[in-house]
């Protein structure tokens, strides 16, 4: 028999944090039927709780079934037709990302890049084609700590639908979906949301709703279909079976952050990823994201050999700080694995004690 995994851990990867305690109560539920009614009002409550986190009135806004990287297939292959010219600002793994599932999907790409690490230059993607369909970027880049600007985009998009990865800014820092006009927005549970991961929160404007294809050539994502069963109106019809407990869980999870408040928790983030940036230069390490453009979730910081301690790899470090104080943090990505780590302070880990509580350990391990 193997060990249940450990429940004291603080995680503090970019991954799935412990999530809020009303959440682990969600998964004790009873099971319901996925068209029993009373599921499909926790479910409709539950998009009506995801409009208020993403500050939307569009009534397209529904969890999909699957994990971030499912929302950004919906937002992409819902939408682009084979030839569709479709911008994506790169600077980072996450808008590498977009640019595959763009191109799986057949979307002529235009890549704008940033150095990772920096942030996108909005007037440099605004000026990369003259008549895009889309335009798309990743709010927080996940793989280098690093905040794009989304509302200089909304305001110089034209006739293109804005689309925006959300998955580590939702509920972490500010989203205005309806103020910044962003038309397509997808999210995933396990980053500032709290929740285990397996559900994509998706919103779609007015106007991009009336552009989505006939044809979706996926089966599964087709949001034509899945908005006659979730976020429909009238009658429902059968598409796929709702992972009900994943439902109760974001259920659980946006309600904690809407009894918190908005403005609290994205204050309890910023202030954590302060304490924390603060608290590494403090040790000698010199932070990787642009000032300026650094987000309060995910605190990125160099590593070079000469604050490693003797005897101990950057790995090294990390393994000692899990196995020792029961702490998880992230190791740099790409071109970066090994010499950078990727620090997430995100939905109910984001506290300060734990700020404080890897702080101190890793003065330790560090010997500093
Ligand atoms: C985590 C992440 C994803 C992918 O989400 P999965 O849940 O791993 O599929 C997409 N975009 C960003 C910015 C992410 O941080």
């Amino acid at each position: 028999m193997r060990r249940m995994p450990r429940t004291d851990r603080v995680l503090m990867g970019p991954g799935p944090s412990n999530p809020y305690p009303e959440v682990a109560e969600a998964f004790a539920r009873p099971v319901l039927g996925h068209l029993d009614p009373e599921f499909i009002d926790v479910l409709d409550d539950t998009c009506e709780r995801l409009r208020q986190v993403f500050r939307t009135k569009n009534q397209l806004t529904i969890p999909v079934s699957g994990t971030g990287s499912a929302g950004m297939e919906a937002a992409f292959v819902n939408w682009v037709e084979p030839g569709s010219p479709v911008v994506v600002g790169v600077n980072g793994l996450f808008g590498e990302r977009m640019c595959d599932v763009a191109a799986r999907c057949g979307a002529e790409v235009v890549r704008v890049e940033a150095p990772w690490g920096r942030a996108l230059d909005p007037q440099a993607v605004l000026d990369a084609h003259p008549a895009p369909a889309i335009i798309a970027v990743v709010h927080a880049e996940t793989s280098t700590g690093v905040r794009n600007d989304i509302e200089p985009l909304g305001a110089g998009k034209g006739d293109a639908l804005l689309l925006v990865d959300c998955v580590t800014s939702l509920a972490g820092i500010p989203v205005e979906t309806d103020g910044w006009g962003v038309d397509i927005a997808y999210s995933g549970t396990q980053k500032c949301l709290g929740v285990p991961p397996g559900l994509a929160p998706l919103t779609v404007s007015e106007r991009a709703r009336e552009r989505i294809v006939e044809r979706p050539r996926s089966w599964y994502l087709d949001l034509n279909m899945i908005a006659r069963y979730a976020g429909a109106t009238g009658a429902r019809t059968y598409h796929h079976t709702a992972p009900v407990s994943m439902v109760y869980a974001l259920h659980a999870g946006l309600g904690a952050v809407l009894a918190e408040g908005l403005d609290e928790v994205w204050h309890r983030h910023a202030e954590c990823g302060r304490l924390l940036q603060d608290g590494l230069q403090k040790l000698g390490l010199e932070l990787f994201a642009e000032e300026g453009h650094r987000l309060p979730e995910l605190t990125t910081v160099w590593v070079p050999d000469d604050v490693l301690p003797p005897g101990l790899d950057e790995a090294g470090v990390r393994r000692t700080l899990l196995e020792r104080h029961g702490i998880e943090i992230g190791g740099g990505l790409g071109e970066y694995a090994g010499r950078t780590w990727r620090i997430g302070c995100m939905g109910h880990t984001a506290r300060p004690r734990n700020v404080a509580l890897l702080l101190a350990a890793l003065a330790e391990v560090l010997g500093r």
